[in-house]
């Protein structure tokens, strides 16, 4: 095929560019069946043809390529499957594609699950990890070390699952190919072989330790840097610290989510922390001094006189350190002017003396009127 006069690959599936999956699907189904090789052996055009449709299902059934298909065309392709490069004779990654749309169990009347040859690498799996810390913890970071489960190759066979001494042996349905031929009346189809999975081998004497799988469950301790200023629902990612690959192919990753316990008064917000300190009426009308507590113990704060309730204080580079970066967040103190529940016949003395000399102003207050945040630089 000339890649210049490629045909668009709607075209050659013959649907709308809004096609959904199913659509595409049963296009490529009907295509497929009707071009495949091995039921027009004298037709070499249409080998052609069941190339063609081939390649315009891998892309178009695949959202990221088709995606950049629909907005780049066939040069959006480069380097991918359908791209220079792409190899359609490749026909056993196609008898997998033709094995999930016709499910050959049912067409050929022969069972045995749709496995993929063994022998391609494979990524291996993604681990997570639930890691429950404390605030402080949190906050300034630690080194956790964590225990987590893990596959890996037996010891005792090397991972090949046959005890010691007793290597496999090639696979008596398949002779050793990994994959069967099936032939009806029309069509033929080159199929993984059940027995073997693919790797057209198996295992007459399996080994004790891991009874044949080549794999065994370990737990690994990992040490893992939490690093300062995580929070709640933050998700590290250790690279290849996951199941191990199949067939060479990488490991999969390990992410640890993060879950932090709250703090009993301080609430976070981003990198900022918040507290709220009560004051009596008579701190807050003539000022005073408190001690406010921080991350690193406590602090002396200078309530202004005349402070509202609801005034808020803000403790400059008391917060939490902003994760892989520079800086921290503040420290807010919000006040809260407690006006006493119960008196004592002196303080109600007192009060009522303050009565007589307190303007009176209950005129409703005008909107937006909040002070405004005052800033300690220490
Ligand atoms: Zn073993
Ligand atoms: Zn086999």
């Amino acid at each position: 095929m000339n890649p210049v006069t490629k045909r668009d690959y709607y075209e050659v599936l013959g649907v709308g560019k809004d096609a959904g999956d199913q659509d595409i699907k049963s296009a490529y189904r009907k295509l497929a069946l009707k071009f495949h090789p091995d039921r027009n052996p004298d037709d070499p055009r249409a080998e052609d043809k069941f190339k063609e449709a081939s390649e315009a299902y891998s892309v178009l059934s695949d959202g990221q390529k088709r995606a950049a298909y629909d907005r780049f065309g066939h040069s959006g392709l480069q380097g991918s499957a359908g791209g220079p490069g792409f190899d359609p004779d490749a026909f056993s990654d196609f008898s997998d594609i033709l094995g999930d749309l016709f499910g050959f169990g049912d067409l050929f009347g022969a069972g045995g699950g749709g496995g993929r040859r063994r022998s391609r690498a494979q990524r291996g799996e993604d681990v997570r990890y639930d890691l429950e810390i404390s605030f402080e913890e949190a906050v300034f970071g630690l080194p956790a070390e964590i225990q987590v489960p893990r596959m890996e190759p037996c010891d005792r066979c090397r991972g090949n699952g046959s005890e010691p001494g007793s290597g496999p042996t090639a696979c008596p349905t398949c002779h050793g190919r990994g994959e069967i031929l099936y032939q009806q009346s029309f069509l033929s189809i080159r199929r993984t072989c059940s027995t073997c999975g693919g790797s057209g081998q198996i295992i007459r004497n399996p080994c004790g330790e891991c009874h044949g799988h080549g794999y065994k469950q370990v737990q690994r301790k990992l040490k893992v840097n939490i690093p300062a200023g995580v929070d709640d629902g933050t998700r590290l990612r250790l690279s290849h610290e996951g199941q191990p690959g199949v067939n060479g192919g990488p490991g999969g990753d390990l992410y640890v989510f993060i879950k932090v316990r709250e703090h009993s008064f301080f609430e976070r917000r981003d990198h900022d922390l918040h507290c709220t300190i009560p004051v009596n009426i008579a701190q807050a009308a003539l000022g005073c001094e408190v001690e406010v507590p921080t991350l690193e113990g406590e602090q002396k704060l200078k309530i202004p006189e005349g402070s509202q309730s609801g005034a808020q204080f803000r403790l400059r580079n008391k917060g939490v350190p902003v994760l892989n970066g520079g800086g921290r967040g503040d420290l807010y103190v919000h006040l809260d002017v407690k006006v006493p529940a119960r008196l004592t016949r002196e303080q109600r003395r007192l009060m009522e003396q303050l009565r007589e000399v307190l303007p009176v102003d209950n005129a409703p207050a005008e909107k937006g009127l909040f002070e405004k945040v005052k800033d300690y630089f220490m």
